[in-house]
């Protein structure tokens, strides 16, 4: 993520604050100040931020390591005012995985309250029996507290928090994962409202919570949509079958050529006996300045082409397009190449399964 700093890796995963995050420990600093004119207490308050949001981090780490469990991996975890963002690859596709990899954040969270909560109860500390979240309670009672507000606040089901998504893979096990998202997206937005609301009359901090939900409630769901449409549809059945190949001893005039003649930017270069190598636009560029027009393709260095097997699903070829890992992709049937896959053909597929579905669904409402 922009702006923020790597401060751990923790078994393969980097841990890393935003900027905004030190704004929030200085705007903490600044109220305590304000309301106490202490050194003793502004070092408390920053002090307790910065546990509560150690709790926040083994709270992500819960859903991290949960997903290791079933072969997710987690890049980085991110610190925002707001809270952690765990950078997964991409949710377990069993919902009842999916299911288990929401709650472990938040019972990371009750066990730590848990265990406080015991530690209070069987150690010579006692507590005043007035003791509330009093300025004189001690400072791991809070921690206590707090970090029983995060297991609550967390499994509310605002999709996507945490007891959205259990919301979301409990209606999938019933419905399908699609239309299970829409509803736990449509829930989730409400919800937001109603925070919203609430914020204006109560706490600002609840309108941002709000906004934070709305806009992650309509991005999943429209995230889902495409995820719906690439993961049934497989290379073979979406490649693009009409494309040009040159041979490593075509000149790159005749890329040149084509590249004007058709809409193709990227060539396949086939090479007998070799795997396919790739021509891109780039290159071809870089080679015409180099070497002139008569040169053969075989004297540039080029890139291998990636390639996938006609069975390979379009949402794993998105995922490198999109990384512009490389701007094309071959595809094979027995280890020869059949077909390519560009990033506008993907789009593609996904605006019409979009229009189709649009279509279905519109039919299924007026049957009604
Ligand atoms: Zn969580």
């Amino acid at each position: 993520m922009k702006w923020s700093w790597k401060v751990a890796r923790i078994s393969g995963i980097d841990v890393s604050i935003h900027l905004t995050f030190f704004l929030l420990l200085l705007w903490i600093g600044i109220v305590y100040w304000q309301n106490t004119q202490s050194m003793s207490a502004v070092v408390q308050g920053i002090a307790l931020i910065l546990v509560l949001f150690g709790c926040v981090v083994l709270h992500e780490f819960g859903h991290a390591l949960t997903a290791r469990r079933y072969g997710t991996t987690t890049r980085s975890i991110t610190l925002l005012p707001i809270g952690g963002v765990a950078a997964m690859e991409k949710m377990p596709e069993d919902p009842r995985e999916e299911m288990l990899v929401a709650a472990a954040g938040p019972a990371v969270n009750l066990v730590i309250a848990l265990l406080l909560w015991l530690w209070f109860n069987f150690s010579p500390v006692q507590l005043n029996a007035e003791g509330g979240l009093t300025a004189d309670v001690p400072f791991l009672y809070k921690v206590m507290i707090l970090n029983f507000m995060l297991a609550v606040f967390n499994m509310l089901p605002a999709f996507p928090m945490d007891g959205g998504r259990v919301l979301r893979a409990a209606m999938a096990m019933r419905m399908g994962r699609e239309p299970a998202t829409r509803r736990a997206a449509a829930i989730g937005q409400g919800l937001a409202v109603v925070m919203f609301v609430l914020g204006l009359l109560y706490n600002p901090f609840l309108m941002l919570i709000a906004a934070f939900i709305w806009l992650g409630a309509a991005g999943e769901a429209s995230s889902e949509q495409m995820h719906a449409a690439l993961f049934k549809s497989t290379a073979g059945h979406s490649m693009i079958t009409q494309f040009d190949s040159l041979q490593g001893s075509d000149t790159l005039q005749r890329a040149a050529d084509l590249t004007l003649q058709t809409t193709q930017k990227h060539f396949p270069v086939l090479v007998p006996g070799q795997s396919p190598g790739l021509l891109t636009q780039q290159a071809l560029l870089q080679g015409l300045r180099q070497y002139g027009e008569h040169a053969q393709i075989q004297q540039l260095s080029l890139a291998a082409l990636p390639c996938v097997d006609e069975h390979e699903a379009m949402e794993t070829i998105f995922i490198q397009l999109r990384g512009m890992e490389t701007p094309l992709v071959g595809v094979t049937r027995y280890s020869e190449l059949t077909g390519v896959i560009d990033l506008e053909n993907v789009v593609e597929l996904i605006n019409i399964e979009e229009a189709i579905k649009a279509h279905r669904r519109a039919d299924s409402s007026r049957l009604m």
